[in-house]
């Protein structure tokens, strides 16, 4: 079965790069009937904090993205990390270094003298421990081959070899024995029975240096997939300005977590031309074999044309959901929240909705357009809307139609449109001209969706009460 994880270092929030990783490795594992466990690599004790870790559980619960079983803290495993060191320097595949911090430093001098990458020289590694300085507490490194290549099999790069001179006989535990990160990785990934590792490939190098561990405790590498870093619109490396943020910025800007879903599975892979496909969809086709080797690219035009997608294809049911999910993250949201406490602004809201979805790319933009469902009188009005309201003949246009409308028998877009346009008629106006003011009195905007919808969503009451302060 095919078993991958998530490894996030709960340093910060879940940025972008991250949120596509998880989402790699959860869609391959979903492909494959298998399972997404979830590791915190939290043994970086002074950058690792708990609400981060709240952030990186809440980012991934956004977007939908599941993973089995508790999550799994790296750093309280660190001993089992050190029986793995200490099983390894039992075989004689690794060994305690006693180096001093000025032996080091000279050894790093020296190669940056002549050229070469700075490298351990292995001093200690048919050493007698009984050689070992007095007081000097050492650290235990990894007897790795001097000669041939390492080969990392990577499902997006290809074959990469790495020359053994090149790498270093790395500390697997340092002198207070706290593991380092390359070992507990391994071991962690082992004992997690993880058979993928899909992630950045800003670790390949990494991969080289993990796969000597792996054989020197004789265990199976799992089959590794580094996949290219996301970049900026202009391929340089992702900045803040070019989306290099969070997950709860997203969804502060309104983004839907499934248009999120699609937009990252997009970055890095791809299935023939589609552009838009559901969960469903990528789950069915997702392989690590379309996963291009070069950088994508950041964009958020695609990004927000991609959600006033989903947006419009949204059933009410849906994006209501989404709606209470966003609302609590936004400065305005409360407000909004405590009006849709009452079961009757929900009913409004929800035969508000079709309207206005078509008009708004994300979530804010909804938000902002529904804004006069919970506008109390007198309405605030904007600059466009006083213009209108303004013009010569607006109000008596208002005062006219709040008297026809008021004589309806009956109340809902399809009455007030004829009532409307009977009245446009008969004054020879052309319909514009009257729901303008109509519109301006009703919502206080210059725009806003269909004036119909308008009338029928506020009801008799509010739409006339709302009129008769325009009308005079
Ligand atoms: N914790 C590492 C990171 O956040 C990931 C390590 C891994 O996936 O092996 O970059």
């Amino acid at each position: 079965a095919v078993i991958t994880r998530f490894a996030p270092s709960p340093t910060g929030f879940l940025h972008i790069g991250g949120a596509r990783t998880a989402l790699f490795n959860w869609l391959y594992a979903k492909r494959h009937g298998g399972k997404m466990l979830l590791r915190i690599e939290d043994t970086d004790r002074e950058r690792s904090t708990e609400p981060a870790v709240a952030a990186i559980l809440d980012g991934l619960t956004w977007l939908g993205l599941d993973w089995e079983g508790e999550p799994i803290s790296q750093f309280a495993r660190a001993e089992r990390h050190r029986e793995v060191a200490e099983q390894l320097i039992a075989a004689g595949r690794a060994y305690y270094c006693y180096a001093s911090q000025e032996e080091l430093t000279e050894m790093r001098e020296k190669a940056r003298a002549e050229g070469r990458p700075p490298r351990y020289d292995g001093r200690w590694r048919d050493r007698d421990p009984s050689e070992a300085p007095e007081g000097v507490k050492p650290v235990v490194r990894l007897k790795a081959p001097t000669e041939g290549e390492t080969i990392v099999d990577d499902q997006v790069q290809g074959r990469v070899s790495f020359p053994n001179k090149d790498l270093d006989d790395l500390v697997l535990l340092r002198s207070d024995g706290t593991p380092t990160y390359m070992l507990a990785v391994v071991v962690d990934d082992h004992d997690m029975g993880i058979t993928h590792i899909v992630r950045g490939d800003d670790h390949l190098t990494n991969a080289a240096r993990q796969t000597l561990i792996y054989q020197a405790v004789d265990w199976d590498v799992p089959v590794m997939a580094h996949i290219p870093l996301i970049h900026g619109p202009d391929g340089a490396k992702l900045s803040k300005r070019h989306g290099a943020l969070g997950a709860e910025a997203y969804r502060a800007m309104g983004y839907l977590p499934a248009a999120m879903r699609n937009y990252l599975a997009r970055l890095g892979w791809s299935h023939g031309d589609d552009e838009i496909f559901s969960t469903e969809e990528m789950i069915g086709w997702f392989d690590l074999d379309a996963i291009g080797k070069s950088p994508s690219r950041f964009d958020f035009q695609k990004l927000q044309n991609l959600n006033g997608h989903y947006m419009r294809a949204a059933d009410t049911d849906s994006l209501m959901a989404d709606l209470m999910a966003f609302l609590p993250h936004v400065e305005n949201g409360q407000p909004i929240l405590d009006w849709l406490a009452d079961p009757a602004h929900e009913a409004m809201l929800r035969m508000a909705l079709p309207g206005l979805k078509d008009r708004a790319k994300t979530l804010v933009e909804l938000v902002d357009s529904a804004g006069y469902l919970w506008a109390t009188r007198p309405l605030d009005i904007d600059e466009k809307a006083a213009k209108l309201l303004g013009a010569e003949g607006a109000r008596d246009i208002i005062a006219a139609l709040h008297a026809r409308l008021a004589a309806l028998p009956e109340w809902s877009a399809e009455s007030t449109e004829a009532a409307v346009r009977a009245y446009a008629e008969e004054v020879e106006l052309k319909l514009g001209k009257a729901a303008q003011p109509l519109r301006a009195a009703l919502t206080g905007r210059g725009t806003s969706p269909g004036i119909f919808d308008v009338l029928a969503v506020l009801g008799r009451e509010e739409s006339l009460a709302r009129l008769l302060d325009q009308a005079q």
